[in-house]
């Protein structure tokens, strides 16, 4: 146990995904082909979307999110401070403006309240999309957020990277999934190693608009499309109708994602399992995210906030428990800071960062390890 590495998230690859892998190795199709088609059907399937376009990385996904959704040089979105910064350099990849509301101090989430006070603060058609994020796995009201969109005129982009999985109950008691397409004009996923999914590299954008499906399968492949091709042409015929990229995953990565998504939904409840005993563990003593009622957590994190979080992480380290933090907020980047953008007030992410530390979370923890990590923190505070 003792010389055991615990890090704070690890994939989980089985014989059955290797499997799946050679299997697609050994077929026709390396780049994009059936495979991919396959896992943007299963994807959209289990999240309740009508449309999925699976992409490189979920920073691709973002680009091209925001473009779909007609982002222009100029244009302001919001996003939370409390994120990986891709979330954020999306608006920036267009030359747009990145405001950072507050995050609310229960639930590390960006704050509906802050959010609706700072597009208040500010003349009608300021600011054209929110960038909400399901940070460390726990959903957004997408409600509540998408009535505030539409008084005001603004599309939303999910940032679901942290929550394949996630889900709450709306006003109407209907089951919500992060990505279902219902409240936000588009999410983006991540199949980084880390992630709930592992595909190597990749991501998906997940839509309910055939409008902005389209315009994402257009910028995920040059911008070229061969839909206006009739009889009139050769078979070579293709138009390039905008400005794309090569944003595409490969078969074999595809192969990859679709064995992990069958897996997705155990691993889910095997990281809300290992988080029900953190949390037995840290009642009363620790504080950790609160999970708001009606609301799964899909836990690609477990997040704490602790007093000397420096001595802490050493000494987890020391002992080969590799905790992390997330994030360094966003807008504390020396990128962000050059910029300098008219700031609000941040207080709450800054209190935040200051004391969060992430916990070792994935579906391979074994109790023993659990365990192991919990006694870990206690002897740190109690040999002080
Ligand atoms: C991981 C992550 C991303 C970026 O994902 P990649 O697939 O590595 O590009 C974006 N946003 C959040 C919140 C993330 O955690």
């Amino acid at each position: 146990m003792e010389n055991r590495i615990i890090p704070y998230g690890r994939q989980d690859i089985n014989e059955e995904d290797i499997n799946a892998v050679i299997e697609t190795l050994k077929s026709d199709f390396l780049t994009q082909g059936p495979k991919v088609k396959e896992f943007e059907e299963k994807f959209a399937s289990y999240v309740g979307a009508k449309y999925a376009v699976a992409v490189n990385n979920a920073t691709a996904g973002l680009h091209i999110g925001v473009m779909a959704l007609g982002l222009k040089k100029g244009d302001r979105v919001i996003t939370t401070p409390i994120t990986f910064a891709a979330s954020a350099n999306c608006v920036r990849f267009v030359g747009g403006e990145v405001w950072f509301a507050d995050i609310d101090r229960d639930t590390y989430l960006l704050s509906f309240e802050k959010t609706k006070e700072l597009i208040e603060s500010k003349p009608k058609g300021f600011f054209k999309g929110i960038i909400p994020v399901d940070f460390a796995g726990l959903p957004v009201d997408l409600e509540a957020f998408r009535a505030l969109a539409l008084q005001h005129d603004l599309w939303i982009l999910e940032d679901a990277c942290h929550a394949p999985g996630g889900y709450f109950l709306d006003s109407k008691k209907q089951k919500q999934f992060c990505g279902n397409g219902i409240y936000a004009n588009a999410s983006v996923f991540s199949f980084h190693p880390v992630k709930h999914i592992a595909c190597g590299e990749g991501g998906m954008v997940t839509t309910s608009s055939e409008e902005i499906y389209k315009e994402l399968l257009l910028l995920r492949s040059h911008g070229i499309t061969k839909e206006n091709m009739s009889e009139n042409h050769g078979g070579w015929f293709y138009e390039m109708q905008t400005l794309g990229f090569n944003y595409r995953i490969t078969d074999f990565q595809a192969a990859l994602g679709i064995s992990q998504l069958s897996r997705n939904e155990k691993g889910v409840v095997r990281r809300n399992e290992i988080a029900s005993r953190y949390k037995e563990a840290f009642n009363g003593k620790i504080k950790f995210q609160i999970l708001p009622e009606n609301f799964l957590n899909a836990h690609h994190l477990f997040v704490i906030e602790v007093n000397d979080r420096k001595g802490l992480y050493d000494y987890l380290h020391e002992n080969k428990i590799f905790a992390q933090i997330h994030y360094i907020p966003v807008h504390q980047l020396p990128y962000y800071k050059n910029i300098g953008y008219e700031m609000v007030d941040l207080t709450n992410a800054e209190d935040y960062y200051s004391k969060c530390i992430s916990l070792p979370m994935y579906p391979s923890l074994s109790d023993e390890e659990q365990f192991f990590v919990i006694e870990k923190i206690f002897d740190f505070y109690e040999s002080k």
